[in-house]
Order: structure tokens, then sequence, then C-alpha cells
């Protein structure tokens, strides 16, 4: 599927209808995209769609954030793997036991460097930015 945006909230509308899916199952999303694309962003529209009160921020210097998703015994793990090299196992990263969760929901920013690490039935998104405000938002399948 194919999406355009053209501002924040239309991005987090995009996230928000994505998370229905996610309502009473686990899964892993790798969210792909340049710096300022708006994985961010789509994240908190997903987390707050989740019921999930918490600020969603880049977790840029410790790798993972975990929210409980309220009312249940679930969590989202939000994971940014920017500032990570040359992995070679998901174990050595400590990211395995959330993945391994089947209830559980695993949003990860820069997934590039682990893309061939994760499960097939991962579901991929990248977000290009057109211009200024505008986005392409793919998601597969
Ligand atoms: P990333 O996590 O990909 O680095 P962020 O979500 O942190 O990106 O930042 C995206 C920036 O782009 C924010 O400042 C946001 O306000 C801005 N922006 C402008 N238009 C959009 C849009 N259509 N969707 C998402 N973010 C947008
Ligand atoms: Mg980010």
């Amino acid at each position: 599927m194919e999406y355009k945006s053209k501002n924040r909230s239309q991005t987090q509308k995009i996230a928000k209808d994505l998370s229905q899916k996610f309502k009473n199952t686990g899964g892993i999303i790798a969210l792909m995209g340049d710096l300022g694309a708006g994985k961010t962003t789509f994240t908190q529209g997903f987390a707050k769609a989740l019921g999930i009160k918490e600020k969603i921020i880049s977790p840029t210097f410790v790798i993972t954030r975990q929210h409980q998703i309220p009312n249940t015994n679930r969590f989202l793990f939000h994971i940014d793997l920017y500032r990570l090299e040359n992995i070679t196992s998901l174990p050595e990263i400590g990211i395995s036991e959330f993945i391994d969760q089947k209830n559980s929901i695993v949003i990860i920013e820069w997934p590039e460097k682990i893309l061939n690490l994760l499960p097939d039935e991962t579901i991929k998104i990248k977000i290009e930015k057109i211009k200024n405000n505008e986005r392409k938002i793919k998601i597969s399948p």
C-alpha cells in the first residue's frame, strides 16, 4: 500500500490505521527513511492509537524504549539503531528477547542494518520526503 501524507497528523493517521491490525496480536515493524522523514512521528501516532500516554521520543542514547499498552500485559518496544554499526546478530544488541515475545509490538527505526536478521513476516515501511511537509509512505506487505 502506498500513501501520501501532507502533514504530521496525516502521517499519524496512517500509523493509527496500521495499529488496528495489532489490537490483539504482536509483530515487528521496520520503519525506514532518512533523518527527519517522520519515523518517530509515525511511531507517536501508532502509540497514541494504542492508548499509550507516555511521550514517544527517539530512543537515541538508549537503544530501546518500552511502553506498556494500557489495560493489557503487552508492550510496545521502540528501537532506534541509528548509532549502531556492524551488527551480525540480534542477541548482541539485546533485542532478540522482545522480538521473540510473540505478544509484543516492536517498531524499529533505522532497521536497515538488521533487515536480514528479522523474520520474514516483518512489516516494512518506507517514509520518503517528497518536499517540505509532503511524504510518501509505503507499507509492505
Ligand atoms: P525521523 O524519526 O524520521 O528522524 P521525526 O519524526 O523525528 O523524523 O521528524 C519528522 C519531522 O518532519 C518533524 O519535525 C515533523 O514535524 C516534520 N514533518 C513535516 N511534514 C511531515 C509529515 N507529512 N509527516 C511526518 N513528519 C512531518
Ligand atoms: Mg527518529
